[in-house]
């Protein structure tokens, strides 16, 4: 039987390329090295769920362990908007290897079964470290059975990450269609609003004038002064 060294990312994505992998007669052996993976209680989450879903399913598992929040920015810190080939390559490069130096005869991803990774770049990256280590990547468009994988991975409790890995995805969770940079602004106490302050100033100069106005005829309606107090 070939033996595989299957890269996984996480575990919800390794469901389904797991069990296809075993469909086709392949027992792959799971690879956890995630250096891009922050901050490091997400990083201990997605590990610890892997740990058990392996576990379950059988699945043989070696750890990298390395929390690579230093590593991982270092790296892309010169092309932050392009950052995810060099991501791709950091954890292939890695696993490659890893399986050249035991005796694999492949290595593969679980990131090829996303639909929301750049697929192609992720073929080209593997092949071109599998010829780098004299290893095969075995490629398989993992995609078609993505969302059964989700299903599965939602009803065997599976943690299900809300964001790709990084600081900079997380970020662009949160901040995608609002701008990142904003001018200082008081916030306590909080500033009234201007249109709310000209409707104030206005209700209080007609008041003002209201009562000016009811002093006035007070003032008309007042009786005049005794004459016999002159007379007496
Ligand atoms: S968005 Fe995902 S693939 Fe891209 S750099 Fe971040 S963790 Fe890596």
């Amino acid at each position: 039987m070939e033996r595989t060294l299957l890269h996984i990312c996480c575990a919800p994505c390794s469901v389904t390329c797991i069990d296809s992998l075993r469909e086709e007669g392949i027992e792959p052996v799971g690879f956890w090295y995630n250096p891009n993976i922050h901050p490091y209680t997400e990083y201990r989450a997605r590990r610890d769920c892997l740990r058990s879903y392996a576990e379950q399913v059988g699945l043989t598992l070696i750890e990298q362990d390395e929390y690579g929040l230093r590593k991982f920015v270092t790296a892309v810190s010169h092309t932050l908007e392009d950052r995810c080939g060099i991501c791709y390559a950091m954890r292939l490069e890695t696993a490659a290897a890893y399986a050249a130096a035991h005796g694999f005869e492949s290595f593969s991803t679980t990131l090829l079964v996303s639909p929301y990774q750049r697929h192609d770049l992720i073929r080209q990256i593997g092949e071109s470290i599998g010829r780098k280590y004299g290893i095969a990547f075995l490629y398989r468009d993992f995609r078609v059975r993505f969302h059964e994988g989700q299903q599965r991975a939602r009803e065997a409790g599976l943690y299900l990450q809300k964001y790709c890995g990084c600081v900079f995805s997380e970020e662009e969770r949160y901040v995608k269609h609002r701008p990142l940079e904003k001018p200082p602004v008081q916030v306590w106490p909080k500033p009234v609003n201007p249109k709310k302050l000209a409707r104030m100033q206005k209700a209080a100069a007609n008041a003002a004038a209201r009562a000016e106005h009811e002093r006035k005829m007070a003032a008309r309606q007042e009786p005049p002064a005794s004459p016999l107090s002159s007379e007496e």
